[in-house]
């Protein structure tokens, strides 16, 4: 039985055990903090039900799934094994710290991979003595749905380490995608610019949101406009990104359009506040739903 450890259990990291204990690994769940554990936990078991009205699982699975996931608040959990996956807050102090305390805690031979959005692998993997055995993995939101998994070489990532994980994430039933460590990877590299875009059109009044997003949908066969996706991803996190890939490329054609810094200051952050491009339904429902 293979065993390995996901660290931080909130959107994604909860997504990333079930994929893994899905398909047979033994996964050792840790986050600093209980409530995410048990609110992760609900999610798996809401998702793997899910899969089974769809018929995608048997009726056994989420019982079998769920016991290969053992939830904990220690990092001593990830001793043994073979692949550590890190999905915590997408903060470089937060990272540096769990992959100098990962590479003291796990075997020689494990391999230490970060799901981070933004920050260099290569800088993450400097803080241990393992810097071939660290790398990217880049899940995408969400990780049960979602097929692909950016697998991301730092300047020191070795060519075993990379095979290694390109197997293991087909194994997993997805497709792995080989790239290097420069700011943004190729997702994000590709995906904000072209959200920011977006967002300089309805600051200069070229069209509204929805026109906007029709045009993406209709015209270039994207299943979801950019400002739809924006709010998806929350505009803080797409501003944050814009300015790693500024700060990182030096380019200006990265700086992040002033309506989305300004619509960032108001607080209007996408669906997570309950307003951005659009507006969506609060859990107490007091917003009225478009888009
Ligand atoms: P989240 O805020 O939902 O969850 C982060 C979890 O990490 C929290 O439960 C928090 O308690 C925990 N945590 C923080 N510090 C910790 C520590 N020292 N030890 C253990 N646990 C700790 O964040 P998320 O959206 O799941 O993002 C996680 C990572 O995945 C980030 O690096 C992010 O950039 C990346 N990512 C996110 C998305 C997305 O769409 N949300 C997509 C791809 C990649």
């Amino acid at each position: 039985m293979s065993r390995a450890a996901v660290i931080g259990a909130g959107t994604m990291g909860n997504g990333i055990a079930h994929v893994f204990a899905q398909h047979g690994w033994e996964v050792a769940l840790v986050d600093s903090a209980s409530i995410a554990l048990e609110r992760a936990t609900a999610t798996i078991r809401s998702n793997l039900d899910r899969q089974v009205k769809k018929g995608a699982l048997p009726p056994e699975a989420p019982g079998e799934v769920l016991a290969r996931i053992t939830p904990g608040t220690s990092l001593e959990a990830a001793g043994d094994a073979r692949i550590v996956i890190e999905a915590a807050s997408e903060n470089p102090a937060v990272k540096f710290s769990l992959f100098e305390q990962l590479d003291r805690v796990c075997a020689a031979e494990t391999i230490l991979a970060t799901n981070t959005s933004s920050i260099s692998i290569t800088e993450i993997a400097a803080r241990t003595r393992r810097p071939g055995q660290v790398i990217g993995m880049h899940f995408m939101n969400p990780v049960p749905v979602m097929q692909l998994v950016e697998v991301i070489r730092g300047h020191a990532t070795s060519d075993a380490t990379t095979r290694t994980v390109m197997d293991a994430v087909t194994a997993l039933g997805k497709t792995p995608v080989e790239v290097n460590d420069y700011p943004g990877f190729v997702s994000n590299r590709v995906l904000l610019p072209m959200i920011n875009e977006a967002i300089f059109c309805v600051m200069e009044g070229v069209a509204t949101p929805e026109a906007i997003d029709t045009v993406m949908k209709l015209g270039m066969a994207h299943p979801m406009g950019p400002l739809a996706l924006a709010d998806f991803i929350g505009l803080d996190i797409c501003l944050a990104i814009l300015e790693v890939l500024h700060r990182g490329l030096g380019d200006d054609k990265y700086r992040a359009c002033p309506l989305l810094r300004k619509m960032v200051a108001a607080g209007d952050l996408g669906r997570k506040t309950g307003r951005g491009f659009y507006s969506y339904q609060t859990k107490q429902g007091e917003r009225r739903l478009s888009p």
